[in-house]
């Protein structure tokens, strides 16, 4: 069913029931934060054991000192830990500091600058830069194009991976430079790019001899169900089509153990690990080794890091359950919606009628809950069809989750019934 099923008094008499729910909701004061996705504090208490290592045993089994400058590719044992989740050789890894989305950021910078392996010239002294964008994506991805004058060029994103056939058009221009992708439950869709997309797209003519792909595995083991995943092994791939350095893979334990205090990893080609490492070594001395340390010591060891996300699992799982069975219960029987129901991640994305989105993030914000603003997870913050809206579920309580939602769906009836009444 959908709203054109109804007659216009039908509508008129859910828009007042839904705008008078809404004013009652107005009333309690509601000051609830769907945005980002953060982990809840009972997510970082799993991690607690942290802030007691390494103690006084500051030594890596190799018995480097690691308060002391050094050690650029960071700490093998917890570059070992990480290597196979990234299907990266160890030696291909990097371990840094807290940020992931740093090192994007520098690999960007240092290509602007000097150019990839495989580069005519730095990408920055082209005519013009073009990176792929699957959408819905991650803002922050985009952000980052946008802060360096790099052009984006959007792509659909479909269930299991962006569309090749879009992508395959656009790489027929030299200055398409690369693409970003979150293989494993995407933000904010939650798709996973099979393995038949990942091959074509390892096997890609690009016209640029230096495209990238920025495989970002951000949500690599961060599974909501049993079944556990796995990421196509992008590496493995490219290397068997003749592209061995085209993909760059990131991942962090942001989520995993503390958001603002843990470790990300760089692994690609031996080229390209050197040509960052070359570049790093003059941005730094290098990286929290304390820090990797104390990682290396609480996950012990892969078998360590799923057991933690399983702990997670267990705090996000009735979450996202509750996010769904609600949007079900109040949206489903008018047909004003659909939404992803992710096997993992940290996000649920909701599609609106089309030309309501930003009505209904106006009216949550009336409510009290914040909600990512319309479009964000669009290049350049525009979503043609102003109808995606990011649900962030992780950070609130179980009870302030399921009000927020609520004040969600009853702004989602009420801008789909102003609509057909307009
Ligand atoms: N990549 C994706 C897809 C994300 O969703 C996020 C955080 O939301 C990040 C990267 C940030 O990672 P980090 O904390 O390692 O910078």
């Amino acid at each position: 069913m959908s709203l054109d099923d109804l007659s216009r008094d039908q509508v008129q008499s859910l828009l007042d029931e839904q705008t008078a729910a809404h004013s009652a909701l107005k009333q309690r004061g509601l000051k609830l934060d769907l945005t980002r996705g953060k982990p809840s504090p009972e997510q970082l208490d799993l991690s607690n054991e942290l802030l007691t290592l390494p103690g006084d045993d500051f030594r890596d089994a190799g018995g480097v000192d690691t308060r002391n400058y050094g050690g650029l590719t960071g700490l093998t044992e917890i570059r070992e830990i990480f290597a196979p989740i990234m299907q990266v050789p160890v030696e291909q890894v990097v371990a840094g500091d807290n940020a992931s989305l740093a090192m994007m950021h520098d690999n960007l910078v240092f290509a602007l600058f000097h150019g990839v392996p495989g580069s005519e010239q730095p990408w920055g002294v082209e005519e013009s830069v073009k990176f792929i964008c699957p959408a819905p994506g991650y803002d922050r991805h985009f952000a980052l194009l946008e802060e360096y004058g790099i052009e984006m060029v959007t792509v659909p994103l479909n269930d299991d991976g962006p569309d090749v056939d879009a992508v395959r058009e656009a790489v027929k221009d030299p200055s398409v430079k690369g693409m970003w992708l979150v293989p494993t439950y995407s933000n904010p869709t939650g798709s996973v790019v099979s393995e038949a997309v990942a091959a074509e797209l390892a096997a890609l003519e690009t016209a640029a001899p230096d495209f990238r792909i920025f495989w970002d595995n951000a949500y690599a083991v961060h599974h909501l169900t049993e079944q556990q995943t796995k990421t196509a092994d992008i590496l493995g791939l490219c290397s068997a089509s003749g592209h061995p350095d085209r993909p760059v893979i990131f991942a962090s334990t942001s989520k995993i153990t503390f958001a603002g205090s843990g470790v990300c990893f760089l692994g690609s080609s031996a080229d390209n690990i050197a040509w960052y490492l070359s570049h790093l070594g003059k941005r730094t001395i290098g990286p929290d080794k304390v820090n990797q340390l104390r990682h290396a010591r609480y996950l012990k060891d892969v078998d360590g890091v799923h057991a933690l996300m399983a702990g997670h699992r267990d705090i996000l799982a009735p979450k996202f359950e509750a996010v769904v069975s609600i949007l079900h219960d109040r949206l489903a029987p008018y047909g004003v919606a659909s939404w992803t129901e992710p096997k993992g991640g940290y996000f649920v994305s909701l599609d609106v009628v089309d030309g309501t989105a930003s009505r209904v993030i106006e009216l949550t914000r009336e409510a009290g809950v914040a909600m990512t603003p319309a479009g964000a997870a669009f290049p350049y913050g525009d979503d043609p069809r102003d109808r995606n809206i990011r649900i962030a579920p992780s950070y609130p309580s179980p009870d302030e989750l399921a009000v927020a939602i609520d004040v969600l769906a009853t702004s989602v009836l009420i801008a789909a019934a102003e609509q057909v009444l307009a």
